[in-house]
């Protein structure tokens, strides 16, 4: 099954023209995916090829004809830009006046692991589910923009998340795509004997051999750890293949490999961590790791357990059940009976580490655990950080509510990533021509106010024309037939779980149909997302948005598009006029799409709920119903429905309708403005991975320092 064929990896190629000779060097970077110019190199040297690889460019090296490199080798203005552009790189990567250094002088060659089971980079490294890859993904670029010493730890599924379609009847198919190591932009880390790196984890009766891989993010390096090594036996060598099995085996070893292998891998390489952030809870078996290893080296327990508590920081995610990893007492004897002798405890004392009460019996939370034996804790944003708070306050018996060590870091963006470079081509002439510079700086943000009206709108209606023929051009979108580029459009897409509510602006069809067919103010909407192979919930939200779309009244202007990835999510961000966010109120910890969309000068009309609450200032957006939550869901569910079609009847259409003799909206584009400029520097990621450094990543050192958390 493997289609291991070296001789079309692009550095196999006998003849790469030496004009053009650093292009793979450059594709093995993914610098690239945020740098424009860098994009257009590749795409440039063969469109449909592009595509058709996803835009994968060692893909795209390995397979291009001959001819077209040779042409662009002999090609002045090729040259010209691609000389430009690896100069941006190289100066980019040497680069030593970075915020970072600036700031934290002292830190000179300390280092932040960064672990976390999902990294959304790319559309062409499927190793994300959602929010919370795409998040790790952004903080990884993110730090490297600021030249945060940090290292990622994470895995190399090679089978990624798994590819959507839908069936006649719009119910999911799922499939998934064998990721070959020589097609992707990764290399092996290999030992000090020259050899591939290897270490191990044990399994029940065995043992369990992980390569590691290097996946380079600008100046970020990533570890990527795999169990598909001759070694292991065929089903051990598919432990690491998919992202989110249900199989509790498969995915107590998955932890164990992230967690445990790759704390294993660090020190193998010779890396010293001296802050460790785990990014969600599955990465907590390193905890254990990290505890034993002291304990074998001679600490005692406490002073062990004080030692990693002091160096750690823990992210919690999701106030949703599902998001919260826990195991049976029994693949806890199983898998982790190993490390009650290693670090010298009973099997009473190991369970009660992070037990928590189960409907059979006690479970082992890995929430929990990472709690408990992290020295500085936080919530994903401000409202998400009281959730919790309640949510773990039993940790804390003594403290009040309010007093609960969880802080709060609001989830931020990779603004190069996810900005129109149209959009990105007005902030050049009108913000200046260092903007990026700048990214957090409100000050550099209030120049959007200066963009023209006009300008600002053609951009705009040139990217939704370009997502209209994104959705007819290829073959992935369910219904939409009839959208069309003048209509106002609204987004709505993440992943289908039922807290999400895709369902929700549904709810009363009548009124739905009469806002969808009112000739005067035309209406359409377009959906994508995925719901977890075992989320039955998830796929009946989405086989009801497909009944509705395809239905003769809806007249074609209800779309699903199929297989949402990063590069779907663009399309629809850009270009859509409105992002619609429906979460149950208090369970979307931030969401972070409703970041993207503003900053591309799309309006969020959303619950109140995770960030929007921080980032709603009364006319960058609208909200949706209350603060207010009923215990009983369908009675919340019709009271937010009321309040979401009174906005769109009173507000959103009316404004988005109201022209000037130019045919300008001009109210809604003073909203447009708004958004852009309140919600850029506050929700990127550069402002939250600078808050990560100063309130997290800085104290952890301290108290690592001091050898103990006080
Ligand atoms: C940003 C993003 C998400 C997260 O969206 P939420 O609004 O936080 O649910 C999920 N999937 C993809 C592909 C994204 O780009």
């Amino acid at each position: 099954m493997k289609k291991h064929s070296v001789t079309s990896s692009a550095r196999g190629r006998s003849i790469f023209p030496a004009s053009i000779g650093r292009l793979p060097e450059l594709a093995h970077n993914l610098w690239w995916s945020w740098n424009s110019s860098a994009r257009r190199l590749f795409a440039d040297l063969d469109r449909d090829l592009w595509e058709d690889v996803n835009h994968n460019p060692v893909r795209l090296l390995a397979v291009i004809p001959q001819t077209k490199l040779d042409q662009v080798a002999n090609n002045d203005s090729y040259l010209r830009d691609y000389t430009q552009t690896l100069g941006d790189f190289d100066e980019y990567i040497v680069a030593r006046n970075t915020w970072f250094r600036r700031e934290f002088p002292d830190w000179e060659n300390a280092v932040i692991a960064y672990f976390s089971p999902e990294f959304g980079l790319h559309e062409s490294l499927p190793f994300y589910a959602g929010g919370l890859g795409v998040l790790s993904g952004d903080h990884s670029k993110a730090a490297s923009d600021l030249g945060i010493p940090l290292v990622g730890v994470g895995c190399f599924y090679r089978q990624g998340y798994f590819r959507q379609s839908l069936s006649a009847d719009g119910s999911q198919d799922e499939y998934w795509e064998y990721l070959d190591h020589i097609n992707q932009p990764i290399v092996p880390v290999r030992g000090n004997d020259g050899l591939p790196l290897r270490v191990v984890v044990e399994l029940p009766g065995r043992l369990l051999h992980l390569r590691v891989w290097k996946l380079q993010v600008g100046r970020v390096p990533i570890f990527l750890m795999d169990a598909d090594t001759p070694e292991n036996n065929l089903s051990d060598c598919q432990l690491t293949a998919r992202l989110y099995t249900v199989d509790r085996d498969v995915r107590i070893s998955q932890e164990l490999v992230l967690g445990v292998g790759g704390v294993r891998a660090l020190r193998a390489m010779g890396i010293c961590p001296s802050v460790w952030h785990m990014n969600e809870g599955h990465s907590a078996f390193m905890i254990l790791e990290r505890i034993a290893q002291r304990v074998e080296a001679g600490s005692d327990f406490e002073s062990a357990v004080d030692a990693v508590r002091a160096s750690t920081v823990f992210t919690t995610h999701t106030p949703v059940a599902a998001g919260n990893e826990m195991f049976e007492e029994s693949l806890v004897d199983a898998y982790l009976s190993s490390y009650q002798e290693r670090m010298g405890i009973t099997k009473e004392d190991f369970m009660a580490l992070a037990e928590v009460p189960g409907v059979n019996g006690h479970m082992f939370s890995l929430s929990k655990l990472a709690l408990r034996f992290s020295g500085l804790r936080n919530g994903v944003s401000l409202l998400h950080a009281g959730v919790s708070q309640r949510m773990w306050s039993n940790l804390w018996p003594q403290k009040a509510r309010a007093e609960v060590p969880i802080q709060h870091v609001t989830n931020g963006v990779h603004v190069e990533s996810w900005l129109s470079p149209r959009i990105g081509l007005l902030f050049y002439r009108y913000l200046g021509e260092d903007w990026r510079e700048h990214i957090d700086d409100r000050e550099t943000w209030q120049r959007v106010h200066s963009i023209p009206d006009d300008e600002l709108w053609d951009v705009h209606s040139y990217l939704k024309l370009k997502l209209i023929r994104f959705l007819r051009a290829r073959d992935i979108a369910w219904g939409g037939e009839l959208m069309d580029a003048d209509s106002l459009t609204i987004g709505f897409a993440r992943r289908f779980t039922a807290y999400k509510r895709a369902g929700l602006v549904l709810h009363d069809m009548e009124r739905f149909l009469t806002l969808l067919n009112n000739p005067d103010r035309r209406l359409q909407f377009v959906f994508a997302g995925k719901a977890h192979p075992a989320d039955e919930a998830g796929k009946r939200l989405i086989e009801q948005i497909c009944r509705v779309s395809t239905s003769a009244e809806c007249g074609g202007r209800v779309a699903f598009v199929q297989d949402y990835d990063q590069n779907v999510a663009r399309h629809l961000l850009h270009g859509v006029d409105v992002w619609l966010n429906t979460p149950r109120r208090p369970q979307e910890a931030s969401g972070t799409s409703g970041q993207k969309a503003a900053l591309n000068g799309v309006l969020n009309l959303s619950i109140k709920d995770g960030w929007w609450p921080e980032g709603f200032n009364g006319s960058n957006g609208w909200e949706i119903g209350g603060d207010s939550i009923s215990a009983d869901d369908d009675v919340q569910d019709v009271r937010d429905a009321e309040s979401l079609y009174a906005l769109l009847e009173s507000e959103v259409l009316p404004r988005y309708y109201s022209r000037d003799e130019h045919n300008l909206p001009r109210e809604w584009l003073v909203m447009m403005k708004s958004s852009i400029s309140s919600v850029t520097p506050r929700f990127s990621a550069c402002r939250m991975v600078k808050e990560y450094c100063t309130r997290m990543y800085t104290p952890a050192r301290g108290y690592a320092r001091l050898g103990r958390f006080d």
